[in-house]
């Protein structure tokens, strides 16, 4: 019954999901606190009260037909003028409502971009590791993926090997800073060189080139760390933002695709995106969310920062004292950890202690695993004996 397409996008079905369900099945056997489940992004620090207050606000003081009815595609003026607003604020850009397109969080935001701009046979690169996902969005749009093999010292872009890879079909690359799966920041050296290729490539090539920078963790930066805004380095760049991490409201699914007037045909590209919207099904973004959103554009998220951070710092202190190697998180909330043997053997032989860990192969870049430290510090603390059980596995 099920298309052809389909039947390869759920054999390959996201193995992260998979541990999460497997998470749950360990769960019910052990009980929750014996189960030291690090395999999804779902953040554990509840949304900031403001958002609560601001759901009761919504509901109290605006209009229900307003709240719950249909608007333009792209979503509310006022809403998009507000975020618009407070991205020219923090990053010195010259944005308006225009450029703003609400959306069913970043990936929907992608799918919608990828709808808008790619061809069939198109390429779209990206740097390993990367965030899983983007095969399927590549593969909704029948492109291409096109994968810049890790920089295991930095995990920074490899810009050599990126330029190699560019041809005439390659159309949109794509860049994740904070990174999800190392939690390294992309410095403004690198994007200065990344933008230089590009734009040396496109003369060449006589071909447009997107650089689509995916920032569901930009406020999620530790030790001060800047996160560069992008738009400022190149032209043809498109933001992809979501509320998923930074206020923990990743099932309500809200985010916003930024669309400068220095896009090539930007305005095409604006329309494209707004007809996106609507006949991928989503038709618009969460009608609630967005009024919720205008109310909370500059909310203050630091203390969620600082408990990701304790996260943090237990758990790169615990694993380098049990003699593992990770790659220490600048931002988001995901630890890389180096694997002493095949690292889909060392996530399934984790599981004997009730430790649920992605193997790296399903980010592009095999032999090291991720651990989300999204989770309760007690899960951390709780865990560390484990991690130092396996650890003497393979002494
Ligand atoms: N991009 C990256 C790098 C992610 O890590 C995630 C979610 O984990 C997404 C996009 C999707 O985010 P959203 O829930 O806002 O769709």
């Amino acid at each position: 019954m099920i298309s052809d397409k389909m039947e390869v996008l759920v054999k390959n079905s996201s193995v992260i999901r998979a541990m999460f369900e497997e998470g749950k099945r360990l769960a019910s056997i052990y009980g929750a606190d014996k189960v030291y489940d690090f395999s999804l992004g779902n953040p554990n620090v509840p949304a900031p009260s403001e958002v609560n207050e601001a759901i009761k606000a919504v509901v109290d003081e605006e209009s229900s037909t307003y709240i719950h009815g249909y608007m333009s595609n792209s979503g509310y003026e006022d809403v998009r003028k507000a975020i618009s607003a407070s991205i020219n604020r923090r990053f010195g850009t010259d944005f308006n409502e225009s450029n703003i397109v609400m959306t069913v969080g970043a990936a929907g935001g992608m799918n919608v971009l990828f709808k808008s701009i790619l061809n069939p046979g198109d390429e779209v690169i990206v740097f390993a590791p990367y965030f899983g996902e983007y095969r399927s969005y590549a593969a909704n749009a029948d492109a291409k993926l096109v994968t810049v093999s890790p920089d295991t010292t930095t995990f920074q872009p490899n810009i050599k090997e990126f330029e190699q890879l560019i041809t005439a079909r390659t159309k949109v690359v794509i860049i994740n800073t904070p990174n999800n799966p190392t939690g390294v920041i992309y410095s403004e050296d690198t994007l200065r060189a990344l933008a230089d290729v590009m734009k040396r490539k496109e003369v060449e090539l006589g071909t447009d080139i997107v650089l689509f920078s995916d920032e569901p963790y930009r406020e999620l930066a530790y030790d001060g760390a800047v996160v560069p805004y992008v738009t400022g380095f190149y032209d043809n760049t498109v933001v992809g933002y979501s509320y998923s991490k930074s206020l923990s409201l990743p099932g309500e699914r809200i985010g916003y695709l930024v669309i400068p007037d220095s896009l090539k045909d930007a305005e095409l590209v604006k329309s494209a995106c707004n007809t996106a919207t609507r006949i991928l099904g989503f038709v618009n973004a969460p009608s609630l969310m967005q009024r919720v959103i205008a109310r909370c554009v500059d909310v203050d998220v630091t203390e969620n920062i600082k408990v990701y951070d304790r996260n943090r710092s237990a758990l790169y202190e615990g694993l380098t004292l049990a003699g593992f190697e990770c790659v220490k998180p600048q931002g988001a909330f995901y630890m890389f950890m180096k694997t002493p043997c095949d690292d889909k053997e060392f996530a399934e032989r984790a599981k004997k202690y009730n430790i649920l860990v992605v193997p790296g192969s399903s980010f592009g870049c095999p032999g090291y695993v991720r651990i989300a430290y999204c989770v309760a510090y007690e899960t951390i603390v709780g865990s560390l004996d484990s991690f130092r059980q396996l650890a003497q596995e393979f002494r």
